[in-house]
């Protein structure tokens, strides 16, 4: 057994050891983690400084999972039942697929999206990779993967290069990402041996998921550091919840961390309307907010998009905050710095006498000159 897997097995999964370690009576998360599996990693549990604080809110079942009634909230709210062609495979936008490797996590996140699925048995079998490959390779159009889950890296890694290999073999397919909460919650799965075996299938993404800075500890800085040195690129992704990173000031320090480990936020979420856990959603102001106190007050780089996976498979759609462009017409855009500063951009005059379209209907925007 290699290491990572003896960390896994040393995480909580029953609520008997739950109510040992942290004082949960088991009686009251009974009926929860039997619907909602539980897994809390030896490295996430070191995380958690305080009763209820981020690390804590992110994998502690609570009660408040089993409240049911909010009319808008759905077990599959994304639709990716229906965007289905091949068990496993989501096909939702025009060049690029999703496909689930596992039902495995190495935790539990009580506000996941597949809450629906995660926990139970289940990896991509042989069969199925079959049906995938042979969908993937009469659709020519898909140059891009991703793996998700579950949490892909959760599969040994033979497993994982039978899928790479055979993915591989499509010529079309110009790019795999894996998307993983492996490097910040296990990260003693990063070895150099899965680095060196991934490294064969480049051009290779990946997209981690964290949530908090306290989630980033010299562990969680080296596996980072290693996947980068395979020359990986590596993107972020964090879920905006309330309690747990809602505070433009716990965003910024979290995405400043980010890059010091070399990893580009890439994706801020608005919290999916997902059964069970309406207790993290915010109001999108709040994202808006965040959005306005990351941009020009720190690294460009580190100004992930915020969006909304909208609801019934409409797919990810970036929201930003509407008070940068002030006004636009023929000859000018006035537009608002970070400081609140406004300043002129005068346009050029349009090409061939053709009138190009505004893309900004001016009826939308407040006229600085009236007021
Ligand atoms: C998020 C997602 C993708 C990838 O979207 P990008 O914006 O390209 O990162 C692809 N398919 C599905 C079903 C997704 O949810």
């Amino acid at each position: 057994m290699e290491q990572w897997q003896k960390d896994l097995k040393e995480s909580i999964v029953d609520v008997e050891t739950l109510e040992k370690v942290l004082g949960i009576p088991a009686d009251e998360v009974r009926d929860i983690v039997e619907e909602y599996p539980m897994r809390i990693t030896p490295h996430v549990l070191s995380r958690i400084k305080n009763e209820g604080d981020a690390i804590w809110k992110q994998v502690v079942p609570t009660a408040e999972e089993g409240n049911l009634d909010a009319a808008c909230e759905a077990e599959d709210p994304l639709h990716e039942e229906k965007d289905s062609p091949v068990p496993g495979l989501v096909h939702r936008y025009p060049d690029r697929v999703l496909l689930v490797v596992t039902n495995q996590c190495p935790i539990y996140c009580r506000f996941c999206t597949r809450k629906r699925f995660v926990g139970s048995p289940g990896t991509l079998t042989p069969d199925n990779l079959e049906k995938v490959v042979s969908y993937l390779s009469e659709h020519r159009e898909v140059r891009d993967i991703i793996f998700s889950g579950g949490d892909p890296l959760m599969v040994v890694d033979m497993l994982l290069e039978r899928v790479l290999k055979a993915l591989r073999g499509i010529p079309h397919l110009e790019i795999i990402r894996i998307g993983t909460r492996v490097p910040g919650t296990l990260p003693s799965r990063i070895t150099e041996k899965l680095c060196n075996m991934l490294k064969a299938y480049h051009p290779l993404y990946m997209n981690l998921h964290f949530n908090h800075p306290d989630e980033i500890t010299p562990e969680v800085a080296k596996a980072c550091g290693m996947l980068a040195d395979a020359g990986i690129p590596l993107g972020s992704q964090t879920v905006l919840m309330e309690g747990v990173n809602d505070d433009p000031e716990v965003m910024k320090r979290l995405m400043q961390k980010l890059l010091a480990i070399r990893v580009k936020p890439y994706y801020i979420y608005q919290a999916d309307l997902v059964r069970g856990t309406h207790h993290f959603r915010t109001r999108v102001e709040k994202g808006l907010k965040i959005i306005s106190a990351l941009r020009g007050h720190t690294s460009g780089m580190g100004v992930p998009h915020y969006v909304i996976d909208a609801p019934q498979g409409g797919g990810k759609i970036a929201i930003l905050p509407q008070d940068t462009l002030l006004y636009m017409d023929d000859e000018e855009v006035i537009v608002k710095n970070y400081e609140d500063l406004t300043f002129k951009y005068p346009q050029p005059a349009q090409s061939n006498g053709v009138g190009e379209e505004s893309s900004i209907p001016l009826s939308m925007l407040p006229n600085p000159k009236s007021d």
